[in-house]
């Protein structure tokens, strides 16, 4: 687990005047996404945020303003996503923030030459940080499992496997999109009743998930599981994630395999992964209730427990039409945070690979939906309106049961901590178009 170091200086400024009580990109943030500016003929490339700019690491390596060691982890990671960089491990990443730390601090001598590598935020387009060869999503939430299960079966809302494996699926990476790329109503099989027959129509209970997405950095071998101790050096960062879901066709098709069309069609990300580092000050202790059982002792280790945790306060608005129309800002529609997880991070990675099973780089871990055990805490609609039956008023008097044609999903985060910069994950956004458009 990475140690708090002189880059989660509260007190250090960047050169960069936006930078400076910037509400996500302050100096001790530094994340990574894949840019280019559009309408040019530039190639896709990594690049860190700082305020309102993107220091361009192609430029930053071509430029050779850094020492040896770390000119040569730029010549290595220079490339349109950030699997290479991911590939070469901790310490790598580990020296390369600390390089462009110091050449963002004020005190560089050198800033003139340094500013020569930054593009405006506002003149960039985004694509995927890595390219993600496999997609994971877990159920790591037990307020959300408890919910959602106890609509389902309301004698029997968690099933008892729950507290002992953390549950997931595997999902489809090819589906995954950047953030702002519309997402279409998909098709599918619709049933309300076992006793009748299925119709093929347009999901009329389309419905988003507030999870978080955890990039893995270094692979593991096929049969050479990750321990609970290593798991950590394993991960590159998280992101922001909305894992669009179609309820009606996800309700019919679920039994006995699992999701498989009602999550497939569209699952949108953050542009900006933030690094495990820049998430050292915002570490907490596992929160779990007191009666639950204790993890089996490939799942424990003394620091999951104490600091295994992350702070992460997370948000999601909901933007209709109309509000649109009447330049009516986005209505709040759920609070949560990552520090509800049953399981953390590393206890996925582990359990992920405790079969032999083979982790790359750039590979995505879904949290499953991050909800909390207050009402307001909802991280989608099935529990917000209780699987549809109770609608949820919006501001304006609008209301709503399932997403609408139109509607905007806005997903946002930011750690705070006592005497630590504020930091942030920027947006996830998405927009629902009808399914008519999807030339059929
Ligand atoms: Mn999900």
């Amino acid at each position: 687990m990475f140690r708090l170091n002189h880059t989660h200086d509260v007190n250090a400024l960047s050169w960069v005047d936006s930078a400076h009580q910037h509400a996500h990109f302050g100096l001790q943030n530094l994340p990574f996404a894949s840019f280019r500016v559009p309408q040019t003929d530039e190639e896709f490339r990594v690049g860190v945020a700082i305020g309102d700019e993107i220091l361009d690491l192609e430029r930053l390596c071509r430029a050779k303003l850094v020492n040896a060691r770390t000119q040569a982890i730029l010549n290595c990671a220079s490339g349109p996503q950030l699997n290479a960089l991911m590939a070469m491990g901790a310490d790598a990443w580990h020296l390369l923030r600390q390089d462009i730390f110091e050449g963002l601090h004020q005190q560089n001598r050198e800033w003139r030459a340094w500013q020569t590598c930054l593009v405006p935020q506002a003149s960039a387009e985004y694509q995927l940080p890595s390219h993600v060869g496999d997609y994971t999503d877990f159920y790591a939430s037990i307020h959300h499992a408890r919910r959602v299960g106890a609509l389902f079966r309301p004698d029997n809302p968690l099933l008892p496997n729950y507290q002992w494996v953390p549950i997931g699926y595997h999902g489809r990476a090819s589906s995954l999109q950047i953030s702002e790329h519309p997402v279409f109503r998909p098709y599918g099989q619709l049933n309300s009743s076992p006793d009748s027959v299925p119709v093929f129509s347009p999901c009329q209970r389309l419905d988003y998930e507030l999870e978080l997405a955890m990039y893995v950095g270094s692979g593991n071998l096929q049969g050479y599981p990750v321990t609970i101790d290593d798991a950590e050096a394993h991960l590159f960062g998280l992101g922001l994630m909305n894992d669009w879901s179609a309820r009606d066709i996800q309700a019919w098709e679920y039994q006995p395999l699992g999701p498989f069309l009602s999550k497939s069609f569209a699952t949108s990300l953050s542009p900006w992964l933030v690094s495990m580092e820049a998430l050292a000050p915002y570490r907490c202790a596992l929160q779990r209730e007191t009666d639950s059982p204790p993890s089996l002792p490939y799942l424990h280790s003394e620091e999951n427990q104490q600091s295994g945790g992350i702070d992460i306060q997370l948000e999601v608005r909901l933007l209709t039409p109309m509000m649109r129309e009447q330049q009516q800002a986005p209505h709040i529609i759920g609070r949560s945070n990552f520090a509800h997880s049953f399981w953390t991070a590393a206890q996925m990675l582990t359990h992920h690979t405790s079969n032999g099973c083979n982790l790359c780089p750039g590979d995505v871990f879904a949290s499953g939906t991050m909800s909390g055990p207050e009402a307001g805490q909802e991280g989608c609609l099935l529990e917000l309106t209780q699987g549809g039956k109770v609608p949820l008023i919006l501001a304006n008097g609008e209301q709503r049961t399932f997403l609408q044609d139109g509607d905007e999903i806005i997903m946002s985060a930011h750690c705070r901590r006592d005497g630590f910069a504020d930091i942030g994950f920027g947006e996830v956004r998405g927009i629902v178009c009808p399914a008519a458009e999807y030339g059929r």
